[in-house]
C-alpha cells in the first residue's frame, strides 16, 4: 500500500540546505484552509488547557491578537500553527511563520473567524489618569487585594503604590529621580518569588512594568507610567506584626514608550575613547551590561549606572548593524556629527525603548521603520520581523 501521508515522515536532513529551506518555506499559513481543522484545534486547546496547549506545541501566549470563537479567547498564533498540523499532518512551528496583522489575522478571517485586537496596557491608559482597579481587572485579569498584578495575556506586571505600605509604617517614594518601590511579602524576609520575581525578571520576560498609584479607599488609582527595574536593595522594615525583616526595595527608573531617537536621561560626561573599540569588547560589554543585576541604595548610582548599562547595548547593536537598518536593510539616512551612522535602538519585546535590555531583542534601525514599528498600522507585523531576523543576526544563548 502507498500512503502518500507517510511523505511528509520523510526525513529531509540529507537533503542539500537550500532544498531543505525550500522545503520548509512551502510551508504556508496559507495552506491553512480548513474551517475543521481550526475546530479540532479549538477543542483541543480546551481539552489539554491552555497551559499545556501552548507548551506541547511550543507557543507562547498571543498578545496582541486573540481568535474569538463561541465566547471564548484562545491564543491566535498557537491555533493556527496546531491547525495547519490537524490538517496537513504536521503542525506548524511557531519559528516558521509570524503572527499578526498580515498572516494568521488574514487567515481566520479567510476562513470565517473573528480575530480582536488587544491593545498593549500601555497604549490604552492614559498617564495621569484614574482607574479603579475592578475595571483594570476586568480589562486585564488580576488579584483585586495584592500589590503587584501579573495579567497573564499582557506583556506587564502592574505595580500598585500607595496605601498598603503606610499601614506598616513605609511609604514608596521618589528620591532623586528613581522611584523606590517596596516589594510584596506580609511577614519574614522577604524574596524574590512571585511579585517581587515577576519585577526582577521583567526584562527577561518581555514585560513592562506599570506603576499605579493608590489614591486612597474609593478614590481609584492613578496610572504614572511605565518603568524599568534598574536594580534594587535590601533594607529592614517592619513586617505586619511590626517585627524587623528584611525587605526588598526595586530601583524603579521611568521610561517612554515613544519611538524617540536619544534617552531623556543625561548622559554623565566621559571623554571619548583614544581607540574605537572591536565589536567583541562591545558585545561582551552589552552582554555583562544586559545579564548584571546589582544591588544599589544611591539614587545617584542607580541611575549612572542604568544609563552607562543602557548605553553598553545600545552601542553594541548599532555597530552590529554596520551602517544598516536591521529592519529594512537600507543604509543609515545620515551620519551623526562624530561621522558614526545614524541609528536607534528598538526594543523588539517591550514598549520602552530604554534600559539595558539582552542583544537578541534590541534591533538597531533607522528611524523610518522605528516609527513605522511603533505607529504604523502594519508596526506589529514590522516589529515581528525584526524579531524573526534578529533570531539570525543574534541566536540567544550565544
Ligand atoms: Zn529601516
Ligand atoms: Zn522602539
Amino acid at each position: 500500500m502507498n500512503d502518500p501521508s507517510k511523505d511528509r515522515e520523510v526525513d529531509l536532513s540529507y537533503l542539500p540546505t537550500l532544498l531543505q529551506k525550500e522545503i520548509s518555506l512551502s510551508r504556508s499559513l496559507n495552506d491553512l484552509t480548513s474551517r475543521d481543522a481550526v475546530l479540532a484545534a479549538i477543542q483541543e486547546f480546551e481539552s489539554s488547557g491552555r497551559e499545556s496547549f501552548l507548551e506541547t506545541y511550543g507557543y507562547k501566549p498571543s498578545r496582541s491578537y486573540v481568535l474569538q470563537y463561541d465566547g471564548r479567547m484562545y491564543d491566535s498564533k498557537a491555533i493556527a500553527g496546531v491547525a495547519y498540523g490537524k490538517q496537513h499532518g504536521i503542525p506548524l512551528k511557531a519559528s516558521e511563520f509570524s503572527g499578526g496583522e498580515q498572516t494568521v489575522v488574514k487567515c481566520f478571517a479567510r476562513l470565517g473567524f473573528s480575530v480582536i485586537k488587544t491593545p498593549h496596557p500601555a497604549l490604552f491608559l492614559t498617564r495621569g489618569s484614574t482607574y479603579f482597579r475592578k475595571d483594570l481587572r476586568a480589562a486585564y485579569g488580576g488579584q483585586l487585594q495584592a500589590g503587584i498584578w501579573t495579567p497573564k495575556n499582557f506583556p506587564v506586571v502592574f505595580l500598585f503604590s500607595g496605601e498598603s505600605g503606610k499601614a506598616y509604617g513605609y511609604h514608596d517614594d521618589w528620591i532623586d529621580g528613581v522611584f523606590m518601590y517596596t516589594g510584596e511579602g506580609q511577614n519574614g524576609p522577604m524574596t524574590f518569588t512571585g511579585g517581587n520575581k515577576a519585577i526582577r525578571d521583567h526584562r527577561a520576560n518581555g514585560n513592562d512594568l506599570m506603576l499605579f498609584k493608590d489614591l486612597g479607599k474609593g478614590k481609584g488609582v492613578r496610572y504614572e507610567g511605565v518603568f524599568e527595574c534598574a536594580s534594587w536593595t535590601f533594607v529592614t522594615r517592619p513586617d505586619k506584626e511590626n517585627k524587623s525583616r528584611q525587605a526588598i526595595v526595586f530601583n524603579l527608573m521611568p521610561v517612554s514608550t515613544d519611538a524617540h531617537s536619544e534617552s531623556p536621561y543625561q548622559a554623565p560626561h566621559q571623554s571619548a575613547p583614544s581607540t574605537t573599540p572591536s565589536i567583541t569588547t562591545l558585545k561582551t560589554a552589552a552582554y555583562t551590561a544586559a545579564n548584571e543585576q546589582p544591588v544599589q541604595t544611591d539614587p545617584a548610582e542607580v541611575k549612572r549606572s542604568w544609563f552607562k548599562r543602557s548605553e553598553a547595548v545600545k552601542r553594541y547593536v548599532i555597530a552590529r548593524a554596520n551602517g544598516k537598518c536591521e529592519a529594512c536593510d537600507e543604509p543609515a539616512p545620515f551620519k551623526k556629527k562624530d561621522g558614526t551612522p545614524y541609528l536607534e535602538p528598538h526594543h523588539t519585546h517591550r514598549l520602552a525603548d530604554e534600559g539595558p535590555d539582552h542583544p537578541a531583542w534590541v534591533g538597531a534601525v533607522c528611524p523610518n521603520c522605528h516609527r513605522r514599528i511603533h505607529s504604523g498600522e502594519d508596526g506589529e507585523a514590522w516589529n515581528t520581523r525584526l524579531q524573526l531576523r534578529l533570531r539570525d543576526i543574534e541566536p540567544l544563548g550565544d
